[in-house]
């Protein structure tokens, strides 16, 4: 497969214009023309990433932290940064980020957290886009109905939630008269042709409505085709940061912070009245500071990485109690789930996860139960 198609189906699921503006999502390095076969999958870019991918015999490298965030002006190779470019390149290896995309996702970085925090009834915290459904429809001779029909589908069309291949098919009859200069697919030039036509109407969104309605007119067997696309009112997705859900029971926040360091294995920082009861929980993976005021709104706890004491005592003013989490911690359930679903979206690929990014911040591991 090449990189590029596995570029434009990661696309489709998780779109790239859904990034922040200050981000830095998509290609990062590399050939996209490439063929891959393998897939390392990886929080972040680090040397033990690079020797795990070749060791695996990757070709690709799919990160969730953008390789390149900020502009660079020198590539000096005996840096680590420029190290890890020399590497990345002697090794042919290609370099994908999905960031503020994934995490916008209804699978995305905070889901998986909130999975893990074992919450129920999940809702995003802050919604950002709704993503907006299309009816297309194009009339097309009988002969070639199926043809593009499957074009339209391969292309995305006709997916609605848990279900895809939705599409609905009129029979009808279609007239034209071709004029002089035109190339009828049917009929002569200057007679009125009549033909048996068939309407074919799927769902597309706008992530993926020019996608199809190229692939359709390149299925399509007229000159000219004729196609309209009408906006639909029922929604069909949501995009958002943060999750809030709900503890089957309620608990102290002292014993709920002692099972999460032994769940996560990793030192927490407890913000609030330790035998305050919680059963409303938000969560944002990564650095969830800015969701403060809207988790204080809407929950009792609020579980995040790397909040600065300042900002937690913006939570505890606002009545909320914090537990924080190292950065990572909050973001490698996503990472393993991102892994999972591109092995379902890409099962002729072998999609590995990376192990090798923990070497950075080994020294910490003192869980909370134990100290
Ligand atoms: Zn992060």
């Amino acid at each position: 497969m090449l990189a590029s198609e596995i570029i434009s189906e990661i696309n489709r699921q998780v779109p790239e214009r859904l990034q922040e503006s200050w981000d830095n999502c998509g290609l990062q390095l590399g050939d996209a023309n490439q063929s891959v076969n393998r897939v390392m999958v990886a929080l972040e870019m680090t040397h033990g990433v690079i020797d795990e991918a070749i060791e695996k015999r990757c070709e690709m490298i799919i990160t969730h932290h953008p390789f390149f965030f900020t502009s660079i002006r020198s590539l000096d190779f005996t840096s680590v940064r420029g190290k890890l470019v020399q590497r990345l390149i002697e090794n042919k290896l290609i370099v994908y980020s999905a960031h503020t995309n994934l995490d916008q996702m209804p699978f995305g970085i905070s889901d998986a957290l909130a999975k893990r925090l074992g919450l129920e009834s999940i809702k995003f915290l802050q919604g950002t886009s709704v993503i907006k459904g299309y009816k297309l429809s194009t009339y097309v001779p009988e002969t070639h109905a199926k043809e593009v029909l499957f074009a339209m589908m391969e292309a995305g069309a006709g997916t609605l939630r848990n279900y895809t291949h939705c599409s609905f098919a009129l029979e009808g009859i279609g007239t034209f008269r071709a004029l002089h200069g035109a190339r009828p697919f049917l009929g002569e030039v200057n007679q009125l042709a009549e033909v048996k036509e068939i309407k074919l109407e799927v769902l597309v969104t706008d992530v993926n409505r020019e996608q199809v309605i190229r692939e359709m007119l390149k299925a399509h067997p007229y000159e000219v085709a004729a196609y309209d696309l009408f906006a639909m009112e029922n929604s069909l997705g949501e995009t958002g940061y943060g999750m809030v859900g709900e503890r089957g029971e309620s608990i102290s926040l002292a014993d709920y912070a002692d099972e999460l360091a032994n769940k996560f294995a990793c030192p927490i920082s407890i913000y609030g009245d330790r035998n305050r009861q919680v059963k409303i929980i938000s969560c944002c993976g990564g650095e969830g500071a800015d969701l403060i005021p809207i988790a204080a709104g809407s929950s009792d706890l609020y579980v995040t990485g790397d909040i600065r004491a300042s900002k937690a005592q913006m939570a505890i003013e606002a009545g909320l109690a914090l537990l924080v989490l190292p950065h990572r911690e909050t973001e490698k359930p996503g990472v393993e789930q991102f892994q999972e679903l591109l092995q379902e979206w890409f099962s002729d690929l072998k999609i590995f996860g990376s192990n090798a990014d923990d070497l950075l911040e080994m020294s910490w591991a003192i869980p909370f139960a134990e100290r």
